[in-house]
């Protein structure tokens, strides 16, 4: 069985995914530079009124392939996937300036597969941020135009089907490989964590495809420990990510994980991927405090999450609390950002 979260009414469910193999978990093909460093961060903790030592950034942008991010995590756990269903082409999808969609094709050349990368958008007029790394690693891309969550995983399905329509073993990944499988990148990163910044912390993540939210709370086993800050991806996280830690830890032989999803729905702004005055607030302090380079789609959301917490005393420093730095710098290049980031 796939991990998948329910469908909402309406969606239809694509072929079956990540066929066998998903009920034993699968083995780990070392990709990233492991352990990410996790790093106290005590200028932005009293920019924002914190006590010193109370306040950590976790590096999973510098899992060090072809760019980094938390996508390659998950990633290793997908590739054994593949392998081991003897699979010579990963195929997924994402939005035009999707992370996992170039960590996807980098992951793939690492292996000597092929890919084939579904974009939600119409092709850009030239190439700019992740989509110059994507022409660079190569990959076939797919310009399928403007689509929903599961329209997408419709449309990387039915390329799945394309290509083992022409004698190709492909193997689909979800949207940012949001399945139980690729979450156990994340059950693994908790423990990472865990040995890395004492206290039990909190930890704060951009909550996309709601994976690696799912998974550090599978490897936590209790949804207290994670914030999870929707940046409008989908429209089901309160579902989905429960759904998927629960799977996760079953995957990997733990208890189903204590407590209630925590997701912060307030920091959208005005819609995936679209520049918001906090946004652009929490980019500031986490360069200017700690040189730490957030993007606008995620990181920059989930840094403006921590620090609503921080202001109406959700986190106020008597635990740890600790930023997941999931990666996308390459989207802060993107043209549609330029006019955002220049200074009033
Ligand atoms: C994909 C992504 C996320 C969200 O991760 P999910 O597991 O999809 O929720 C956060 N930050 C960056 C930079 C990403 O590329």
């Amino acid at each position: 069985m796939t991990a998948d979260p329910p469908l909402p009414p309406g969606a239809t469910p694509g072929p079956p995914t990540e066929g066998p193999g998903t009920d034993r978990p699968p083995p780990r093909t070392p990709l990233a530079h492991l352990p990410t460093p996790a790093v106290s961060a005590d200028r932005l903790a009293a920019a924002l009124g914190l006590p010193e030592g109370s306040l950590w950034i976790k590096h999973d942008d510098l899992t060090g392939i072809a760019g980094g991010g938390n996508k390659v995590r998950k990633l290793e756990f997908l590739a054994s996937a593949a392998l081991a269903e003897g699979a010579d082409t990963l195929v997924t999808g994402g939005g035009r300036q999707s992370n996992h969609v170039r960590l996807t094709a980098a992951v793939a050349n690492r292996l000597g597969l092929a890919a084939t990368v579904v974009l939600a958008s119409d092709p850009p007029e030239r190439p700019t941020g992740n989509v110059v790394l994507d022409e660079v690693l190569g990959p076939e891309l797919v310009w399928a135009g403007d689509l929903g969550y599961y329209a997408l995983e419709d449309a990387i399905a039915a390329t799945a089907d394309r290509l083992a329509g022409e004698g190709r073993q492909p193997y689909r990944i979800h949207v940012g490989g949001a399945s139980a499988v690729g979450a156990l990148g994340y059950l693994h990163a908790a423990a990472e964590l865990d040995a890395q910044v004492p206290g039990e912390p909190l930890v704060v993540v951009a909550d996309g495809s709601g994976g690696t939210h799912a998974g550090l709370v599978a490897g936590f086993g209790d949804h207290a420990r994670v914030l999870g800050v929707d940046v409008g991806t989908r429209p089901d996280l309160d579902d989905a990510v429960p759904a998927m830690a629960a799977a996760t830890a079953a995957l990997a032989g733990r208890p189903a994980p204590a407590g209630d999803v925590q997701v912060d729905h307030d920091r959208v702004g005005p819609g995936y991927g679209a520049p918001s005055d906090a946004c652009r607030e929490a980019l500031d302090l986490a360069a200017r405090h700690e040189a730490a380079l957030l993007d606008p789609v995620y990181t920059g959301k989930g840094l403006a999450g921590l620090v609503a917490a921080v202001r109406d005393g959700r986190i106020d420093g008597t635990r740890p609390t600790v930023f997941l730095h999931t990666g996308g710098l390459p989207a802060l290049f993107s043209p549609r950002y330029a006019d955002w980031v220049r200074r009033p």
